[in-house]
């Protein structure tokens, strides 16, 4: 048994003790086969965990995930790391109860320190009707079989005394408690999911753009790369904030924008925040990483853009928010900000689904909340490339409720506006 061997008490002593010069590369280096039964483009949390139940649960393991960059490069290496299964809507209900279950024994599975924090969530309200639509959502996660306890005043408070109660436009009335809820390391799932893959025989190549999809007679036969053309049985195209413009590659036109959010670090502080806490009314959210920095952010910059940046105006608006819910947070600095691009649907939720191209796959319309999703993504997309039958807590997430309006999951109620999910 080699697995316990790499990351064992005993190794790290004695590589301590050596000079570090016995650890391996976590994952192969290969070139580019001619050919491949499934290709997935895109190297961040969807398309390694894809990869990985590929191999793991369905046995295909002559795969290539192929990255532009570097894998974990994109927006699984850039989010604030906020794990949660507290949706209302059937459909996104019952696929994110899957995702967290999946979490839950990640680290076993993968034999991997993703470092899955399960601290608690506290979404916060501000007036009665806000206490009604969090009774019915907590219910709602209830009878889905996760956890859900509502606090009043008081109760945030124990949990949280720093916030301002008696904010004269947003008094906290209460808060929506899911235990389960928390955060994890990004970046550390993406290696997980990529040293499991690799060890299961999948080849991961990176840098490596997709710059055409081959397709003959209606059904996908391969790509092109920078790298040279690779063919294929089947292709999966799981690119996040890219999902248009490759989808565009095979002449296919997503109900997709493309949008920045940013987020935010402080400096290392001694340990104030321990929940992951939603203000919705400021649209502004926090935790505090193990190192210590406060991680927070709040909107899109409300502009379609493919910068992995965004401006100050956006900034501005989550530092008032952050003021107005906690106004002892003006006394840190921030360290830095960074930005990513959110494939957002006009519903806010999700697609996994075949395409008009027979072998052709999308995975998109993350939105803000695909990190959450990686484990529940890979394993849905997975069942969906291998058996060409949707697995059933992704069922819902079809490409065509977008056109024929039946089964859309509007979680905000926000209507039919990309940017307003
Ligand atoms: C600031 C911020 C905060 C967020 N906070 C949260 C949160 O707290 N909780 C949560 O659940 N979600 C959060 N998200 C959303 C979450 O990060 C994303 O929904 C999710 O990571 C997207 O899936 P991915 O990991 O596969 O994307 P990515 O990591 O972006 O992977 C897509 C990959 O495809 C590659 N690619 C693109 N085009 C090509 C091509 N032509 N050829 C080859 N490769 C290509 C890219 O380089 C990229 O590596 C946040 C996102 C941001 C930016």
């Amino acid at each position: 048994m080699k697995l316990w061997r790499d990351f064992s008490g005993l190794r790290v002593l004695r590589e301590g003790l050596t000079g570090h010069r016995g650890w391996q590369p976590m994952w192969r280096d290969p070139a580019p086969k001619a050919a491949y039964d499934v290709i997935v483009i895109g190297g961040g949390g969807h398309g390694l965990s894809t990869a990985y139940y590929l191999a793991r649960e369905h046995g295909i393991t002559n795969v290539a995930v192929l990255e532009r960059g570097w894998l974990g490069g994109g927006n699984v290496g850039r989010n604030t790391t906020i794990v949660r299964a507290n949706y209302a809507l059937p459909g996104n209900s019952e696929f994110y109860s899957h995702s967290l279950k999946l979490w839950e024994t990640l680290e076993s599975e993968l034999n991997y320190n993703v470092m899955h924090s399960q601290r608690g969530l506290i979404n916060l309200f501000h007036s009665d009707g806000q206490r009604d639509a969090f009774v019915r959502r907590g219910n709602a996660m209830i009878n889905q079989g996760d956890d859900a306890v509502l606090l009043d005043r008081d109760g945030v408070r124990a949990h949280l005394p720093y916030l301002d109660f008696d904010n004269h436009r947003f008094p906290v009335y209460g808060g929506l408690l899911h235990p389960r809820g928390g955060t994890a390391r990004h970046d550390a799932v993406a290696w997980g999911y990529a040293r499991a893959a690799d060890r299961h025989g999948v080849d991961l190549i990176q840098n490596c753009e997709v710059t055409g999809i081959d397709v003959a007679g209606g059904r996908v036969t391969g790509v092109q790369t920078t790298r040279g053309a690779i063919e294929a049985g089947k292709v999966a195209i799981v690119v996040a904030g890219r999902s248009g413009q490759v989808a565009a590659m095979a002449g296919m036109r997503l109900p997709i924008e493309s949008h920045v959010l940013q987020a935010f670090v402080t400096e290392g502080l001694k340990p104030i925040v321990h929940h992951v806490v939603s203000f919705g009314m400021g649209h502004f959210y926090i935790s505090q990483s193990d190192k210590g920095g406060l991680v927070f952010g709040g909107d899109l910059d409300f502009y379609a853009s493919y910068a992995s940046r965004g401006n100050l105006p956006m900034a501005e608006h989550v530092m008032d928010a952050a003021m107005s819910l906690m106004p002892a947070i003006g006394r840190a600095k921030v360290l830095r900000s960074w930005g990513g691009i959110m494939d957002m649907t006009p519903d806010g939720s999700p697609i996994i689904d075949r395409t008009g191209i027979e072998g052709l796959y999308v995975d998109c319309g993350w939105c803000y909340g695909g990190f959450k999703a990686v484990p529940g993504s890979g394993f849905s997309l997975a069942h969906l490339v291998a058996t060409d039958r949707h697995h059933a807590p992704a069922a819902r997430f079809r490409l065509d409720r977008f056109r024929t309006g039946a089964g859309l999951m509007d979680e905000e109620g926000t209507g039919v506006q990309h940017n307003l999910h």
